[in-house]
């Protein structure tokens, strides 16, 4: 690995590995993942770590420790904590950071969307309702779905959460994206889906449902995104990049 300024990426997202990854060519990077997903992809020439920091206090005693000069929070558009944390963080640490953060889906003609405030807001909606609903949120949507027994759900997450004896109304797909369109269509007939609940997360890896969606006439509730704080936010790879490469850095060997 070259030697070189030190870079933290704060990962979990396509947009985090492409930018770690031409990163590593000239910075020492450190690619940090929560731990959630039990094979991660793993950019190359990276140092990688995972598991939290303990908080914002830890996140910056760790960063000058490694005495880190930049840090890119890549994160989900919906990982709100970590969010915050990197940015008391440096702050604390008077560590320069960026956080990228890709642009929002938009409603298209054609696309019969009903907005949600969160997913608490999504479950209310569909109470008193006897749907067949695709949930591409994950694991951590079962504990708020599940007690809407009139409802079919079919939950999409990369690994197969535990404990895995689920209610009767919930079915376990496993997947990791990027997800086609032809492939989503296909999904939403088989599983004889009316109804997809996904969050606004953005970008073209999981766009695949969304799309299909709209072909196939099928309603979709969209939980808004937290709000963020507007410093120092870009919205494509390539801005990220260019942060890194026009500025300044002090060399650690
Ligand atoms: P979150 O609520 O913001 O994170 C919860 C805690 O997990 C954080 O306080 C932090 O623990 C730790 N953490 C999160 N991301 C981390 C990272 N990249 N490196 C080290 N620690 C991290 O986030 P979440 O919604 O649970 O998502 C967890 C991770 O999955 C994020 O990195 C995100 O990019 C990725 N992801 C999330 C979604 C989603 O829908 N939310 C989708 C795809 C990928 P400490 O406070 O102990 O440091």
């Amino acid at each position: 690995m070259a030697k070189g300024p030190r870079l933290l990426v704060l990962g979990g997202t396509t947009e985090a590995f492409d930018v770690a990854q031409r990163a590593a060519a000239k910075y020492v990077v450190y690619y940090s993942l929560a731990g959630r997903t039990k094979t991660p992809v793993i950019p190359e020439g990276v140092k990688v770590r995972r598991g939290g920091f303990g908080g914002a206090n830890a996140l910056a005693a760790w960063l000058t420790r490694k005495r880190i000069d930049r840090v890119l929070d890549a994160t989900h558009p919906f990982a709100q904590n970590i969010a915050k944390n990197v940015e008391t963080a440096c702050k604390q640490t008077q560590t320069d950071r960026l956080k990228l953060l890709r642009p929002e889906w938009k409603e298209q003609p054609g696309d019969i969307w009903h907005h949600a405030s969160d997913i608490k807001d999504a479950a209310r909606l569909l109470e008193n309702t006897k749907k067949r609903v695709f949930l591409s949120i994950g694991r951590q949507a079962i504990d708020t779905f599940s007690k809407l027994t009139n409802t079919a759900f079919v939950v999409r997450s990369i690994d197969l959460p535990k404990p895995t004896d689920f209610p009767k109304n919930i079915k376990i797909i496993t997947g990791r994206g990027p997800f086609a369109i032809e492939q989503e269509h296909k999904l939403l007939v088989q599983h004889k889906i009316d109804l997809v609940i996904s969050r606004n997360s953005g970008g073209y890896a999981t766009y695949g449902k969304i799309a299909a969606a709209r072909q196939l006439s099928i309603p979709v509730i969209m939980v808004s995104r937290p709000p963020y704080s507007p410093k120092k936010i870009v919205d494509t790879t390539e801005s990220a990049v260019e942060w890194l490469q026009i500025t300044n850095l002090r060399f650690n060997s």
